[in-house]
């Protein structure tokens, strides 16, 4: 399929909720994905994404990762990815983008599944490679690219934590993924006239009920409604779709209204298996 789609696999955060799974966005531009993150049920949602008709690619084609930082809400399904569709009959390793400390994770979860991937390489000696990852530490600047796209990342503000946005420069436009982070000067001049803008949000209206000790933590590695706002008048993305969104208790529509009572631009806040088209 040509063109570039936007797949919202999984659009929660670290609470468990009943109707998202936590974060994971493909980005698939002529059909091949690339995804940025990989918690927990985003294999699940590539599947019930193909069998609704909503994409034309399978889990198999899930072979470029790009890892905005180390929080298990971003990391949890990393074992889902390396195995599940190598079952599926994946035959090409993934290569995985990410902060440093990735390919250590990495390493990790394939010792922990030596003896899952020694029982499937022997049963299936045809399926050698499709559970292998190949993994690069990512710097500011291109960090990817193929004949589809070109990946950039720039550096975000999660704490402690390294942490990266990345944006998507495709033939049918420019896609700017936030990751988590609080807001970044450099960020506004980066992804001005970007197509898309994913961004992660939380409830500037609920956050004075927080207790202390979450809202210095929120302020301080996340981005409010009302910082979102003020970054969308400068960047003026072609649409802002909000995903990883802590409501805390604000319905979709009252999220969006926090952000459009100070922008004008279309917002949209996502849910899983939503999906949003780029043609050429
Ligand atoms: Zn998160
Ligand atoms: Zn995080």
């Amino acid at each position: 399929m040509k063109g570039t789609q936007i797949v919202m696999l999984g659009s929660g955060c670290p609470n468990a909720e009943a109707d998202r799974v936590s974060s994971g966005v493909a980005i698939a531009v002529d059909g091949q994905p690339y995804l940025v993150d990989c918690g927990h049920g985003i294999v699940q949602r590539v599947v019930q994404a193909h069998d609704a008709g909503l994409i034309a690619w399978d889990s198999t084609a899930l072979t470029r990762l790009f890892v905005t930082h180390l929080h298990a809400d971003h990391t949890v399904g990393l074992p889902d990815l390396l195995y599940t569709p190598w079952i599926h009959g994946r035959e090409t390793p993934v290569q995985a983008y990410g902060p440093a400390g990735l390919a250590d994770m990495l390493h990790h979860i394939q010792l922990a599944y030596a003896e899952n991937i020694r029982e499937h390489r022997a049963a299936h000696p045809s399926t050698e490679r499709g559970y292998q990852v190949v993994t690069r530490e990512v710097g500011e600047g291109c960090c990817y690219q193929d004949e589809r796209v070109a990946v950039y990342a720039l550096r975000a503000d999660h704490g402690d934590l390294a942490a990266w946005s990345y944006k998507f420069v495709t033939g049918a436009g420019m896609v700017v993924i936030s990751g988590d982070s609080k807001p970044v000067a450099a960020f506004a001049d980066w992804a001005r006239g970007c197509d898309v803008l994913i961004h992660e949000v939380y409830s500037s209206n609920r956050f004075p009920e927080r207790s202390p000790e979450w809202r210095a933590y929120h302020s301080r590695v996340h981005t409010s409604t009302r910082e979102l706002a003020t970054l969308a008048k400068e960047i003026r993305p072609g649409r802002l779709l909000l995903y990883h969104q802590l409501f805390w208790g604000q319905t979709a529509d009252e999220l969006v209204a926090e952000i459009t009572s100070n922008y004008d631009g279309t917002v949209i806040s996502a849910n899983d298996l939503d999906v949003f088209a780029l043609q050429a």
